[in-house]
């Protein structure tokens, strides 16, 4: 294996790191405004390599033992639990999220790896009864074959590590192209993965924007694409490839809260403020909206604000336990203040936060924001907004909350606090979302499934359900005479 980054991230293909003499990026810490890396603007002729290394090693990688393909997963899992602090502060200088919530991102990598380890040795298939004397019907599951996975900044380890550990238990190969925004941490998993034995090829990374991902997508050799990310790059892959291609899809959303009259507050509260400003609202499944049964609403409001105000808001690298560092880009610390400003404008109520925090630039940071008695028109309620602040409403009908929970085009991830029993039926059964979480708002684990529907997307992550988008099944009738 050559000498991988050098502090310049570069492609890794067919194993080896690519020296590369074309247009670069530059990656920006969102903290500090400064440069901290950069990258590869990969041509389709690199994704070409890429593809081709994945192909040509799917020849035998598919056939490998799944006990074999359990010893390098877990080998690369060991391989990231070495570097954690390593990984973590990549994280942190590319994309904001404080680094002891970055470790924690690393560390549940280490555990994403181990799980699929295991569940590649645990992959079989079933005989079908035929009605037919002397004839045995095998159902088998094979490997679906190269697949293209691009993956977010906003989890950049896990939303790479959970295709990888699928894919590869599976016995696929893949082009992985991390974000833009973060290739390097994507990068230093390449390195966990170049560290171990795993046959060249069998796990190939580039980077780029502008032309990467639709040279990859849209390349005539590619199997399967796992896609996070929004609905309309979603879309343009759908609308884009080049074949009959199997699609994943995990497209994020506007994520509701219900707080009914029986809820524990306390509990409410505390989850409101890490699923709404933990990653600094950066999480397809945060809380975006709230709505709340008017007698508890305004003691909910006023503990809720309190809360917010306390956030800790910094630099992450500085302050590695703060609560909420800067969001990503530009594009989301303005889209956040016009979804504020919007709110406003319509008559909501600023009761904590609203707006930049300017003694922190040109870093791009945010205060966490409460919007109080806002509706259903305002953007807040409606669109997916990806930054720190959540907008509230008021309810006295439970089916009429429930019904603007499920107004929207989202069906990712949807939350409720309640105490009676029949309200926690109520909400788990009419909640039109991939993923309901009640008196938690931790909705993902990594031994159940977890997908979106409606404008969320298809397909799962997470749970043994997840390897089955990375399989072909196969039926074989056997005429034997017995
Ligand atoms: P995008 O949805 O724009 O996806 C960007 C990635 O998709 C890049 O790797 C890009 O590569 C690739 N891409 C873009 N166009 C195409 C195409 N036509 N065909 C194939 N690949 C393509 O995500 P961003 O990171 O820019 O985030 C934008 C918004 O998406 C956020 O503000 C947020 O709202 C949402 N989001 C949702 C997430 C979720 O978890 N569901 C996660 C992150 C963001 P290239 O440019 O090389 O083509």
């Amino acid at each position: 294996m050559n000498k991988p980054n050098n502090g310049t991230v570069r492609n890794w293909i067919n194993g080896v790191w690519t020296d590369h003499a074309g247009p670069t990026i530059d990656v920006i810490n969102p903290a500090t405004g400064q440069v901290v890396t950069s990258q590869p603007d990969s041509s389709a002729e690199q994704v070409d390599s890429a593809v081709s290394a994945a192909r040509s090693a799917f020849s035998s990688w598919r056939t490998v033992n799944p006990s074999v393909r359990a010893q390098h997963l877990h080998a690369i899992a060991d391989q990231v639990a070495l570097r954690i602090d390593e990984l973590a502060t990549a994280v942190t200088i590319e994309m904001g999220k404080p680094l002891d919530e970055a470790r924690g991102e690393a560390r549940k990598l280490v555990a994403a790896l181990h799980f699929y380890a295991e569940e590649a040795t645990r992959l079989r298939g079933s005989i079908v009864p035929n009605a037919d004397d002397g004839f045995s019907s095998l159902v088998e599951y094979e490997p679906i074959g190269v697949v293209a996975a691009i993956a977010p900044w906003n989890y950049p380890l896990e939303l790479i590590g959970w295709k990888l550990g699928a894919g590869l238990a599976a016995g696929c190969t893949m082009v992985i192209k991390p974000s833009e925004y973060s290739p390097g941490s994507g990068l230093l998993l390449a390195e966990c993965v170049a560290a171990t034995e795993l046959p060249a090829g069998v796990v190939n990374m580039i980077t780029g924007a502008g032309q990467t991902g639709q040279a990859l997508t849209q390349h005539g050799d590619i199997d399967k694409i796992a896609f996070t990310g929004s609905g309309a790059t979603g879309a343009a892959i759908a609308r884009g490839v080049a074949k009959a291609t199997s699609l994943s899809m995990e497209l994020g959303g506007s994520c509701p809260l219900i707080v009914t009259e029986t809820a524990d507050l306390t509990e409410a509260v505390r989850g409101t403020l890490r699923r709404a400003f933990r990653n600094a609202g950066q999480i397809c499944i945060s809380i975006n909206r709230g709505y709340v049964h008017t007698d508890v609403y305004d003691d909910y409001l006023a503990a809720l604000a309190e809360g917010a105000t306390r956030l800790v808001v910094a630099d992450g690298l500085q302050t590695p336990n703060a609560d909420v560092g800067p969001v990503v880009n530009q594009e989301i610390f303005d889209r956040t203040t016009a979804h504020i400003a919007d709110a406003v404008q319509r008559g909501a109520r600023v009761i904590a936060g609203g707006g930049p925090i300017s003694d922190l630039a040109p870093g791009l940071f945010l205060q966490p924001t409460v919007l109080a008695d806002t509706d259903q028109d305002m953007l807040i309620m409606h669109e997916e907004t990806f930054g720190p602040v959540i907008g509230i409403a008021r309810y006295t009908d439970l089916d009429e909350a429930i019904s603007q929970a499920n107004s929207t085009s989202a069906g990712l991830a949807a939350y409720g606090f309640c105490r009676d029993l029949g309200q926690t039926f109520t909400l788990s059964k009419q909640l039109d979302f991939g993923n309901v979480a009640i008196n938690n708002v931790d909705a993902g684990i990594i031994n159940a499934p977890y997908g979106g529907r409606k404008g969320s997307g298809f397909g799962v992550e997470h749970g043994r359900e997840a390897i089955d988008g990375y399989l072909h099944v196969k039926h074989t009738r056997i005429r034997h005479g017995a």
